[in-house]
């Protein structure tokens, strides 16, 4: 469907608005994403954050525009140096400390690239990891001490925050009850203990540490995000994202760094998806009440189950997580299936014919569509996205029943089926979903291959012959498939 781009609008955490986003490049978004901490499998809270990400990133693309977006890969941190250093005598040498911490991250940043793909939420423009980043952090860091934004203390450097009058404008405090001068080593604590914040930690015994002018040390979290997110997007950025636990301190911390070293605004809007909650408490790793993705494929859900389950719940809308809740998106995604299956096939009979609550299937469709789209651009509505969808449904279902529809008609749905689907991923065409399957079992026995597992590389053979797909080992060492 060819239309120009259309108006999207968000709500802004800054202005507490839902606002139309204007891009600083027309026609391109420039999109910041604080990305995970790998030390662990991240759980299926912190994936609806990066879900409400792809989904407002896929409505961005099937609105006409290009996307660049950035999402980082915290890959230095209080908690993987906590993980990564346990086994390491206490004379290790720094060499040997950020490789143990370099494996760690490695294996968890590979575990969350296959949960991205899982659930088919599209991979940044740009992931850059925090650790290929820190003379781009100290050089930021420099620029703030240079302008009286930052004091070095005893081999750490602290953001002043009395010198940026817009402290607190994102997570909206009360000046009042700041206390510049004194100040917070941790890089997570709360609204009321708004203090000068740490943006380069002096060397403790037994981490892993970087060469720096105010001594040898590491970088605290919120400059990270700063310093990549200025050298890879710029000094404009158009949307940054996070889930709302985010915006204090971690995004308030960001806009003193980035506008007190730029000296303007960085980022239009900031943007923020609510909590996964597991009996009314936020689902959480300290908690231990969490599901990684593989739980769920454990139980026998369909990853793309899950993002239809979040998808179908507004992003600012907690949610209580529950299997009921998988279970009735399963059937829902059922029905949107049987739907368009229905409509590949042709129907029982040629157009035409007579039922006198008839209507015009294109002109029902063109409704469908205005109401889908409108609702998608008022703030990612997908509840009400979603409902113009099952509409379309029973009524052109209904009609179908009596009087078939056209190819022709068949088709334009079909059509408004692939564009809903470019956004909630979870409805594919058949032959689509197929080459998709096949391409990552394929891709997952030639990993097995590789490290010479052959009893999953024939299992794997074994799974595609039962899907009517034959492998083709080839004399050049590539693998082909036929459908037999
Ligand atoms: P982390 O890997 O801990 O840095 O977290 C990655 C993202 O998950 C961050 O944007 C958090 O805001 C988000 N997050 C953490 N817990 C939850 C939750 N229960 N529901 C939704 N998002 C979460
Ligand atoms: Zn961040």
């Amino acid at each position: 469907m060819i239309h120009p781009m259309r108006p999207i609008s968000l709500f802004n955490t800054l202005t507490r608005k839902i606002e139309p986003i204007s891009p600083i490049t027309p026609g391109e978004i420039k999109v910041y994403s604080c990305g995970p901490t790998v030390y662990n499998f991240a759980h299926i809270g912190n994936l609806r954050t990066f879900l409400f990400q792809d989904l407002m990133k896929r409505t961005f693309l099937a609105a006409g525009y290009q996307v660049r977006h950035c999402m980082n890969i915290t890959d230095v941190e209080d908690k993987i140096i906590r993980d990564s250093q346990v086994d390491l005598p206490s004379e290790a040498s720094n060499e040997a400390r950020h490789t143990a911490m370099k494996a760690l991250t490695d294996k968890y940043t590979a575990f969350f690239l296959e949960d991205l793909d899982a659930m088919r939420i599209l991979r940044p423009t740009v992931m850059p990891k925090a650790t290929g980043h820190i003379g781009q952090m100290q050089t930021l860091i420099q620029n703030l001490m240079d302008k009286g934004l930052a004091y070095a203390r005893e081999g750490s450097v602290y953001y002043r925050i009395a010198g940026f009058p817009n402290y607190g404008c994102l997570a909206h405090l009360d000046r009042e009850g700041m206390q510049s001068g004194t100040s917070v080593d941790v890089d997570e604590y709360e609204k009321d203990q708004a203090q000068d914040f740490v943006l380069w930690k002096a060397a403790k015994a037994g981490e892993p540490t970087w060469d720096s002018s105010w001594g040898p040390g590491r970088p605290g979290w919120h400059i990270e995000c700063s310093a990549m997110g200025i050298e890879i997007l710029g000094d404009r950025v158009d949307i940054h994202t996070g889930g709302v636990d985010l915006v204090f301190p971690h995004h308030e911390n960001e806009i003193a760094q980035s506008e007190g070293a730029l000296g303007h605004a960085w980022v239009s809007t900031w943007v923020h998806g609510e909590f996964l909650m597991v009996e009314g408490e936020k689902m959480s790793k300290s908690l231990g009440n969490f599901y990684t993705l593989r739980d769920l494929v454990e139980k026998g859900y369909d990853p793309v189950t899950f993002r239809y389950a979040i998808q179908s719940n507004h992003y600012r809308k907690l949610i209580n997580f529950s299997f009921e809740g998988l279970k009735a998106a399963d059937n829902s995604l059922k029905r949107i299936r049987a739907f368009r299956k229905r409509m590949e096939e042709d129907g029982a009979q040629s157009g035409g014919g007579t039922w006198k609550e008839a209507i015009d299937p294109l002109k029902r469709l063109e409704k469908a569509q205005t109401d889908f789209w409108m609702a998608m651009a008022d703030d990612l509505n997908t509840p009400e996205a979603l409902a113009a969808v099952f509409t379309l449904i029973s009524d052109l279902n209904a009609q179908d029943d009596r009087i078939a529809l056209t190819r022709e008609e068949r088709d334009a749905v079909l059509e408004f089926m692939d564009e809903t689907d470019s956004i909630f991923a979870a409805w594919p065409r058949e032959a689509a979903s197929l080459d998709e399957e096949v391409e990552s079992l394929m891709a997952a026995r030639k990993a097995a291959r590789d490290t010479k597992n052959w009893a999953e590389s024939d299992r794997l053979r074994d799974q595609l012959k039962t899907m009517g797909i034959i492998l083709e080992d080839r004399k050049d060492g590539s693998v082909g498939w036929r459908r037999g």
